[in-house]
C-alpha cells in the first residue's frame, strides 16, 4: 500500500476507486492477462507470435512486470490503432479466474457508503463492468454513479479520460480537489491524474488493504 496525501484523511469527503484488480484480485490474475494481451494482439495485428512474444517483452508485458502499461495507450507499439482495440474490447474482455479471486468486502463499502458518496471510475467498457461485478459478487448498487465508458463511446472513440472524470466529480460535489481519495492499482493511470488536480491517491495490490485503510482511516 502507498499513500499520495496532500490532506489528511480526516478531511476526505468523496472516495473514487478503479475497478479492475483494485476491488478484485486472483492469483493468477498477471497470467490471465499476458495470456489476454497476446490474444488481443495476435487477432490484430500482423504480427507472428515470435515477434508479438519479443516486442511484448521489450513494452513490459511480462509475467515479472507488474506495472505493464495500459494497452489503450501502447497498442501503438503493436502496430494496432486505438480504435480498433477500443473496438475489439466491447466484446473480448478481460476476463480472471473468478471461482479464485478475492473481492472487496461488500459490507465496508454499504458502511462507507453511509458516509462518503462513492463512485467508481474506470477505463472499461459499462457493461462489463457489470458482468464482472456480477461474476465476482461486488455490490455495485452502493456506488453512487459508475463512470465508465459507454459501448457507443468507445466505437466512436468519445471516451473521456479519468481526469476529465475526476474533474466532473470534484465540480458536482461542490469539494475542493484536496477532499477527494483515489484508490487505484495503477499510479499512471488511477493516481498521477488526480495528484495534477491537487487530490489525493492511494495504491493497493490487494482489496483487503483498502479494507484495512478504511477501518484505521475513514470509518
Ligand atoms: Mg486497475
Amino acid at each position: 500500500m502507498k499513500e499520495y496525501f496532500c490532506s489528511d484523511p480526516k478531511t476526505f469527503k468523496v472516495l473514487v476507486f478503479d475497478f479492475d484488480e483494485t476491488l478484485y484480485y486472483s492469483p493468477d490474475i498477471r497470467e490471465y492477462y499476458i495470456r489476454y494481451i497476446k490474444n488481443t494482439i495476435l487477432k490484430l495485428s500482423n504480427l507472428s507470435e515470435s515477434e508479438a512474444d519479443s516486442l511484448m517483452e521489450e513494452v513490459g508485458f511480462t509475467m515479472e512486470n507488474k506495472a505493464s502499461p495500459s494497452f489503450s495507450s501502447s497498442c501503438g507499439r503493436f502496430g494496432i490503432e486505438k480504435s480498433a482495440w477500443d473496438n475489439y474490447r466491447i466484446d473480448n474482455f478481460f476476463e480472471i479466474n473468478y471461482k479464485n479471486a478475492e473481492s472487496i468486502d461488500n459490507s465496508v463499502l454499504l458502511n462507507l457508503s453511509k458516509s462518503y458518496p462513492l463512485y467508481i471510475v474506470t477505463n472499461e467498457a459499462y457493461k462489463n463492468i457489470l458482468i464482472k461485478a456480477e461474476r465476482l459478487g461486488i455490490d455495485v448498487t452502493v456506488f453512487k454513479k459508475i463512470f465508465a465508458p459507454s459501448s457507443e463511446a468507445l466505437r466512436s472513440g468519445n471516451v473521456k479520460t479519468k481526469k476529465e472524470r475526476y474533474t466532473e466529480i470534484i465540480n458536482s460535489e461542490h469539494i475542493s480537489p484536496s477532499e477527494i481519495l483515489v484508490i487505484g492499482d495503477r499510479v499512471k493511470v488511477d493516481v498521477d491524474p488526480m495528484l495534477e488536480l491537487g487530490g489525493n491517491g492511494l495504491i493497493i495490490t490487494r482489496p483487503y488493504e483498502i479494507e484495512e485503510f478504511v477501518k484505521q482511516n475513514l470509518l
